[in-house]
């Protein structure tokens, strides 16, 4: 027997669905309605001028495409959601276009999150140090897997530039018979490409924004070469407890391990002559320092 069915208006025309069928549109008023009477402030925010405003100019900013798939758009979302930080709502750098797909996925995470999540810590630790300080050994050291998160900048910059997979290509692969495309590949790599500290910088801000509002982690564990003035301005706010490490291997010891595995290139010392002047400026005054254990010679 077939199931009972009922009329509903689906885009403008009228369509016969199964009587227990709940349509979005139909799901979607009683949100709505639930809303205006819960919390008319959405509602009024919903409609103000103001949202219209900076709304299209989101999906302008985002050629109306989806920012995590790239399908075609359907609404403009907060990142942080408005129900968590109320006073961002208006901030277009807080809006991205999500496809329908997209955004359902991003509903459900949330909405799994705000009820079965887990507040965790979220203690945060930044290490910084000269190149071949030893900082991804420091924090392998001291990483619980299962509940931390680590951001390695520079082998995430690495990893965009293609020196990541150059090296695992090198380490797996030294037959002198290859050593012809393998000097060929390195030539091409290091050659700088400044266009992809943008993208690093991209994934590195949208990660500490996202990490503004969750509770998700007990450490995070932020490796940076340099030290950042805006990791202090968005943390600050947060009221999680932040520490900042610095390692004290000397920038000769860092030079010659770093000369041992053939990583030492002029740029290196480009940049530790950098780190030397933030160093002079006091950008490292805050900074835990970090004893390191000698080497055996
Ligand atoms: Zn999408």
């Amino acid at each position: 027997m077939s199931k009972p069915k009922k009329l509903i208006f689906k885009n403008g025309k009228r369509v016969l669905v199964d009587f227990d069928e709940v349509s979005r549109s139909e799901y979607d008023k009683q949100y709505n309605r639930r809303r205006a009477v819960e919390k008319p402030d959405y509602l009024k925010f919903y409609h103000s001028t103001q949202w219209q405003k900076v709304r299209a100019e989101a999906m302008t900013r985002d050629l109306d495409l989806c920012v995590r798939c790239g399908n075609k758009g359907y609404l403009v979302d907060h990142i942080v959601p408005s129900e968590d930080d109320w006073s961002n709502r208006y901030d277009v750098d807080n809006l991205e276009t999500l496809c329908k797909k997209c955004h359902q996925l991003k509903t459900k995470r949330e909405w799994t999150k705000r009820h079965k999540g887990v507040q965790r810590a979220m203690k945060v630790h930044v290490i910084s140090g000269y190149p071949g300080s030893g900082m991804a050994s420091y924090v392998a050291s001291k990483v619980d897997t299962s509940h931390d998160l680590v951001f390695d900048y520079d082998l995430l910059m690495s990893s965009l530039n293609g020196n990541l997979i150059e090296s695992i290509y090198s380490d797996n692969d030294n037959q002198s018979n290859n050593q012809d495309k393998l000097s060929n590949i390195k030539s091409r790599l290091h050659q700088s490409n400044v266009d992809i500290y943008e993208y690093v910088e991209l994934i590195y801000e949208m990660i500490l924004r996202k990490l503004r509002t969750e509770r998700t982690f007990n450490n995070v564990w932020i490796l940076r070469t340099f030290p950042d003035e805006r990791l202090k301005n968005l943390l600050v706010t947060t009221g999680y407890d932040v520490e900042y490490l610095r390692l004290d291997t000397t920038r000769e010891e860092c030079t010659r391990r770093l000369k041992t595995v053939g990583r030492y290139t002029d740029s290196m010392s480009t940049t530790m002559d950098k780190i030397d002047r933030l160093d002079d400026e006091g950008l490292f005054d805050d900074y835990k320092l970090i004893k390191t254990k000698k080497r055996k010679k």
